[in-house]
């Protein structure tokens, strides 16, 4: 972020605030507030009731309350902590002050017969109810101070700046919001309206300074109408800009493709199996896109297993009809080598040129690869992010396909399309991706994207049965590895993420197979990890795949895509350090045959409260979306999607979780503001997104 931001009218100069100075804004820019609108936007994360005087008698230990009193005596101990104690009484009963250490002037202050008013969390003390350093005030009985009319904001802090001094530059901020008359309002009317909304400096005013009968237990839960309002608006500024982004790109124009019948059914005669009815929907989804002038921009979701590459072979192939070239790309090296094998089985007896290009693919393999990609005798290539480097240049690339990408955000995918581009049209783009994505995230976080959703498995599967155990029942793990392998079938070792060092990981993977296989000296046991070259890789991958080792030990990196029908055990050590999806997709490895698999799920004891739920949803349930749901609110979105999104997603007010019931209303509003005030558009963005907004212009 950069050292002062833009504004929404502009720039601000300096800080333009009384009561900030140099030292001031030093303390605030730790808080990232480089203006008053930031400054104003720094919301309190609750609130306490300092509106009334509470009798003593009354306190209950563990609540927050104002009391009001005359010190009747002082005392302080030469024992012990404790530096000064006082009781303070009222015409109801008494409560003691506690203070382990005073300043000379608040000694002053602190003397038997002096009226105090004193506000602190109140606590069972060892001789009765006490407040422990209450933030007090000399009160002088002709001049009466009258009680706080609002609740009083707690604002997040930092070192230097005291609550009492966030509040009042709060305070001073909101004066001069209304005087500058900055903060126009930029909902419609009949929107505020319907929704039964105040204005935008009202919600403000409100949250800093809220009425007391708002309630502190509402406003902690966001569920005042001033707070849902801005949560509206954050929220609505996100999904228009995401439709901006949509709107831009389809404005632009695509190869418009024919219907690709011819290749497609004689694809599927060659296949060993029919598509599902999902396969099938989302096919014809696919298909009905390509053939529009504008460029297709659509998610297929498909759980591990759901046959997401035939989809992508059907899509080429209708590029390939029209006599354009598509490219896939996958997120491994390992991933895009398999791709390579499948679609070379599949399309070349159809006469199709595939080709494959990666960063390990050697000079003059490398130039012949480049050479038949810009000729355009390359019709469907496969790859790794290599295909997206500058001397890639595609002779007619009509359609694009990123698998297994929802690590994948805004950026990332506007930068792709920009890479595709020609001057006279755009690539079609899907993205796949096996992490399913819970409803509401995918409606705000890829609301530029059409999508699909492959919901069933091919026929034949068994579900996988998932049984959590502890590390120290390993040998028990190792005995049934035996048998399976003893019964012609095969299993994986996924080994444990420890550092976050890809190195270490790979010296802890080999170091299991060299134990494991001093323990299961009759099996032929296989190595791939991350730092192996991609020959090596390759070579581990196809012996498994074709049953020349019993047992392939491997770090996460075959996480995504991997397929072997044989394989029927899964070990996952150290479980309990991956998120669920993670989880879910290493476990999809398995369950791919007609065999009954099973997936061993090794934790390190002890095993934490949220580690331990988070074990067991895997245990009960397969269905991908119900996990990505689960670990969505375990962990939260940034976690869900990867955190490299993280960024994307972190809103100012609105939590996704929480605000989830408003998003219709947001959607509407936002096709509302779409059509009818499109000059609300780039305010609101600047507003809540700031230069996070820009990249929407495509
Ligand atoms: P993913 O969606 O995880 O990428 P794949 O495309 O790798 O799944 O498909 C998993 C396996 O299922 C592959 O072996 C694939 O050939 C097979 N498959 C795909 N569709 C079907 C189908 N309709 N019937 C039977 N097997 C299928
Ligand atoms: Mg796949």
């Amino acid at each position: 972020m950069c050292a002062k931001k833009q504004n929404e009218s502009g720039t601000v100069p300096a800080f333009g605030l009384r009561g900030v100075g140099k030292q001031i804004a030093k303390h605030l820019a730790r808080l990232e507030i480089y203006s008053v609108e930031d400054l104003l936007f720094h919301l309190p994360f609750r609130y306490q009731d300092r509106t009334q005087i509470e009798a003593m008698r009354l306190l209950i230990p563990g609540s927050e309350a104002v009391v009001e009193g005359v010190i009747k005596r002082v005392s302080m101990p030469q024992r012990g902590r404790t530096k000064l104690f006082c009781d303070l009484t009222d015409d109801t009963g008494t409560i003691h002050l506690r203070f382990f250490h005073v300043l000379p002037f608040q000694l002053d202050i602190l003397k038997a017969g002096n009226r105090l008013r004193c506000y602190s969390t109140v606590r069972q003390g060892p001789s009765g109810l006490e407040m422990v350093h209450p933030e007090f005030q000399l009160i002088i009985p002709e001049r009466q101070i009258p009680v706080d009319q609002h609740l009083t904001p707690v604002y997040p802090a930092t070192e230097g700046l005291s609550q009492h001094m966030l509040r009042k530059l709060a305070l001073n901020a909101l004066v001069w919001m209304e005087n500058e008359n900055r903060f126009q309002e930029l909902l419609p009317v009949s929107l505020l309206q319907s929704m039964k909304f105040p204005t935008f400096k009202e919600a403000l005013q409100y949250v800093h300074r809220p009425p007391r009968e708002a309630g502190i237990a509402c406003l902690l839960e966001n569920k005042t109408t001033p707070q849902k309002r801005l949560v509206f608006e954050e929220l609505l500024a996100h999904r228009i800009s995401l439709l901006q982004i949509k709107n831009a790109f389809q404005a632009q124009k695509s190869a418009q493709l024919t219907d690709g019948g011819r290749l497609s059914q004689a694809f599927r005669e060659l296949l060993p199996f029919r598509l599902t009815q999902a396969q099938e929907r989302v096919s014809l989804e696919i298909r009905h896109d390509l053939m529009k002038s504008h460029p297709m921009l659509r998610l297929v979701q498909g759980d591990v297993g759901s046959g997401k590459t035939v989809i992508a072979a059907l899509a080429m192939l209708q590029a390939v009809e029209s006599e354009f070239q598509a490219a896939m790309m996958a997120p491994t090296e390992l991933l895009a080598e398999q791709h390579y094998r499948v679609f070379r089985r599949w399309l070349e007896p159809l006469d199709i040129n595939v080709v494959f290009l990666s960063g390990s693919v050697k000079a003059r393999e490398r130039a012949a690869v480049l050479k038949s990609i810009a000729n355009g005798r390359a019709q469907v290539v496969l790859g790794t992010h290599a295909l997206f480097q500058e001397e890639v240049n595609f002779s007619r690339l009509a359609l694009v396909i990123v698998d297994e990408q929802h690590r994948f955000g805004v950026h990332q995918r506007a930068l792709l399309r920009e890479k595709g581009m020609r001057s006279d049209y755009y690539p079609h783009q899907l993205v796949m991706t096996a992490t399913p994505i819970p409803r509401t995230l995918a409606m705000s976080f890829y609301a530029d994207l059409d999508c699909s959703v492959i919901d069933e498995l091919p026929p034949g599967r068994t579900p996988v049965m998932t049984s959590v155990i502890a590390n120290s029942r390993r040998d028990e793990v190792i005995a049934r590895i035996r048998e399976t392998c003893q019964q012609g079938r095969q299993a994986y070792w996924v080994c444990p993420l420890i550092e976050e060092s890809e190195v270490l990981d790979c010296q802890a993977a080999t170091k299991t197979a060299e134990d494991l296989q001093k323990q299961l000296p009759e099996l032929k046991i296989g190595l791939v990890h991350g730092r192996m070259g991609s020959e090596q890789k390759e070579q581990a991958m196809r012996a498994f795949q074709q049953g020349e080792t019993d047992l392939l030990i491997a770090t996460t990196v075959i996480e995504v895509g991997v397929d072997v029908p044989n394989a029927s055990v899964m070990v996952i050590e150290n479980a309990e350090r991956l998120g669920l999806s993670q989880l879910h997709q290493l476990r999809g490895r398995v369950g791919r045959g007609a065999v009954a698999s099973h997936c061993l799920l090794l934790y390190q004891q002890p095993l934490s409260e949220l580690a331990k739920e988070r074990l067991t949803v895997m245990r009960e349930t397969t269905d991908g979306f119900r996990i990505a749901q689960r670990d969505l609110e375990l962990r939260g979105p940034g976690e869900v999607l990867g955190t490299r999104q993280t960024g994307e997603l972190s809103f100012r007010v609105a939590d996704l979780m929480r605000d989830s019931d408003i998003l219709p209303q947001v959607h509407k509003a936002a096709e509302l503001i779409m059509q009818q005030h499109q000059e609300m558009i780039d305010p609101l963005i600047r507003r809540w997104l700031g230069n996070k907004g820009i990249y929407g212009k495509v």
